[in-house]
């Protein structure tokens, strides 16, 4: 449920209100725009309705929401967008950004060469997997430390935010040293004490939408991280298992308009993952980046044939600046500012 306060409710009015919520058992997140204070009650909607908040002193209406997730959506934000300002490069609104890097750091001069092109072509953030999901237990599992600390090296001598993947509550202490943004995998999308967990880091998050995740299940899993106080969400598609085999996910541009009329999160759209190969990379990202989407995350490799780790969807850092150029001009296409570092 949302309660609306009148324009010029006092302090008191808003108070009053939040405490009649949480005697309830519900908790209160209040949101204050330039005119109008809109306080959205979270859990037992039943025992929020039997409150007869609309008679209270202050209180305008009630909006009742019907969808199961509340901070997520677009009417809690009153139409207003979310935009992540991550130390240099918004991502959200008007705002567009490119982040990209390898898929996972392998080395020093790897992770400090790709670092430096992705920044002089404009990109916004750097990413880069010190702890990787993979398929097989058998295949490189990521530098873990040693892979944060080069991290940190890349962002001191190119000044790009860090997106990097936390897969286990165990090393969050290490990870927040480093992330400007955490990004919560494809596998780990329904993680819920992980969700828990990067929410009370407040560090922003980007959370990648299951391999067979509805978008409702992505809202939902969203508001796991904003449920804790933490409102930097954006949410990730990066393609959903079909029945086609032609290639390795199928990109779900879809996401993209609908997901803005759900939500006031900035939308991401990785088009690497979904292609699994190099070619298909750019016409992805530029349909993305036309569609509407408020960033997009893409791996870059110097050597993308000795990657150990997803090579043949790595872009070559020697054509990286072109490809930034053209995506950067699709996103201007869709009314986007580009948020160059
Ligand atoms: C990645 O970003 O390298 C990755 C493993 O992504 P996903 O979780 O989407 O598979
Ligand atoms: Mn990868």
């Amino acid at each position: 449920m949302m309660i609306v306060m009148k324009e010029g409710a006092t302090s008191d009015e808003i108070a009053h209100v939040v405490e009649r919520i949480e005697e309830v058992g519900c908790s209160a997140h209040i949101s204050e725009g330039d005119l109008l204070t809109v306080i959205g009650a979270i859990g037992d909607r039943d025992r929020v309705a039997s409150l007869g908040l609309e008679g209270a002193p202050g209180v305008d209406h009630l909006v009742p929401i019907l969808k199961p997730y509340k901070l997520a959506s677009a009417q809690f934000r009153k139409g207003e967008r979310t935009v992540i300002d991550t130390g240099g490069a918004k991502i959200g609104g008007e705002h567009f950004s490119l982040i990209a890097g390898p898929c996972t750091v392998e080395g020093r001069e790897q992770t400090l060469e790709i670092a430096r092109v992705v920044a002089e072509s404009g990109a916004g953030m750097l990413r880069g997997g010190a702890y990787k999901p993979r398929t097989s237990p058998y295949s490189f599992q990521g530098l873990g430390t040693e892979g944060l600390r080069l991290l940190l090296e890349a962002k001191a001598q190119t000044g790009l935010p860090i997106v990097t993947e936390l897969m286990d509550v165990r090393d969050v202490a290490d990870v927040v040293e480093v992330a400007d943004v955490i990004q919560i995998g494809a596998r780990n999308m329904q993680n819920y004490t992980l969700l828990t967990e990067v929410g009370r880091t407040g560090i922003p998050v980007l959370l990648k939408r299951g391999l067979a995740a509805t978008l409702d299940e992505l809202l939902m899993a969203s508001e796991y991280v904003l449920k804790e106080g933490n409102t930097n969400v954006m949410l990730c598609e990066r393609g959903i298992r079909t029945f086609e085999t032609s290639y390795r996910f199928t990109l779900d541009l879809m996401a993209v308009p609908v997901l803005r009329e759900l939500t006031h999160l900035p939308i991401v759209v990785d088009p690497s993952h979904a292609a699994g190969r190099r070619d298909w990379v750019e016409p992805l990202s530029l349909a993305a980046a036309a569609a509407g989407a408020d960033g997009i995350i893409v791996e870059v490799h110097n050597e993308p044939e000795q990657a150990i780790c997803d090579g043949p969807q790595a872009l070559p850092t020697e054509t990286f600046a072109d490809y930034a150029d053209r995506v950067f001009r699709a996103a201007e296409v869709a009314g986007k500012q580009v948020a160059r570092v």
